[in-house]
């Protein structure tokens, strides 16, 4: 089988860290700017992992573990998120990878944890709070995938997986009412407090669907970061942390 192309990661799977600048020296200039182009954050975003052919967001688990294998061999640099997170705002040179799933589908555990522990990559899962342990009832293509339960979620996180938010009913945060926006996104972060120790406060918006209005309040709301869906571009130093972008890796 032919594997799928990575855009972008085979120019950059050699980074160095930059290492101490000294400002006094003329070199200061380029090397910042240097810094700054090579900067680079690759959010993978995936969904459930299974064979699932009526599922275009499932990916075979032949398939993802051929990815992390990829990335392997590549010597790229995989990392958590909140340790992306902190390298961007340091302005640390350098690609770094970050694997993060929606939905906490149940399917993690069994097809994609195992692999994962495999390389030592860490991840992030994303759940919709108030639908563990019940059914993907959103999804218009499978709604009997199972998600995850708290349980299940912190079973995860002592694998060292990481736990962030996914709204509470997976709603559509762009045609919500400002009290319903408020409250998907508060009461989220309040039930991954109440029933998770060590859950991250980061958000992904569900279906990818925000805009203004939905950074602001995820930023009101508490959260420290916010990722979307779909983009094939990266993240840099300078992009909004409410509006990080994700890509597939199909
Ligand atoms: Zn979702």
């Amino acid at each position: 089988m032919r594997l799928p192309y990575l855009h972008d990661v085979h120019e950059f799977e050699t980074p160095k860290d930059s290492g101490a600048m000294n400002p006094h020296t003329e070199s200061w200039m380029f090397s910042t700017l240097d810094a700054a182009l090579c900067a680079h954050t690759v959010i993978l975003m995936y969904h459930s992992i299974g064979d699932n052919p009526v599922d275009p967001h499932s990916l075979h688990p032949d398939i993802f573990a051929r990815q992390m294998e990829e990335l392997s061999r590549r010597r790229v640099r995989v990392v958590g998120l909140l340790d992306a997170l902190n390298e961007m705002r340091q302005w640390r040179k350098g690609l770094r990878i970050v694997i993060t799933f929606d939905d906490a589908y149940s399917d993690f555990l069994t097809n994609a944890a195992p692999v994962l522990k495999e390389y030592g990559y860490p991840a992030t899962v994303f759940a919709p709070t108030g639908l563990l342990g019940g059914n993907a009832a959103w999804d218009s293509y499978d709604k009997g995938k199972v998600l995850m339960t708290w349980s299940e979620l912190a079973e995860l996180q002592h694998m060292g997986f990481s736990v962030g938010g996914h709204t509470v009913s997976h709603a559509r945060l762009t045609e919500c009412s400002e009290s319903e926006l408020e409250r998907e996104l508060r009461d989220s972060l309040l039930q991954l407090k109440e029933h998770l120790d060590g859950s991250i406060p980061v958000l992904s918006y569900p279906g990818g669907y925000f805009g203004h209005r939905e950074s602001l309040a995820a930023r009101k709301a508490g959260y420290m970061a916010a990722v979307g869906v779909g983009s094939r571009v990266a993240n840099y130093p300078w992009t909004n942390l409410y509006a990080l972008r994700r890509r597939r890796w199909l």
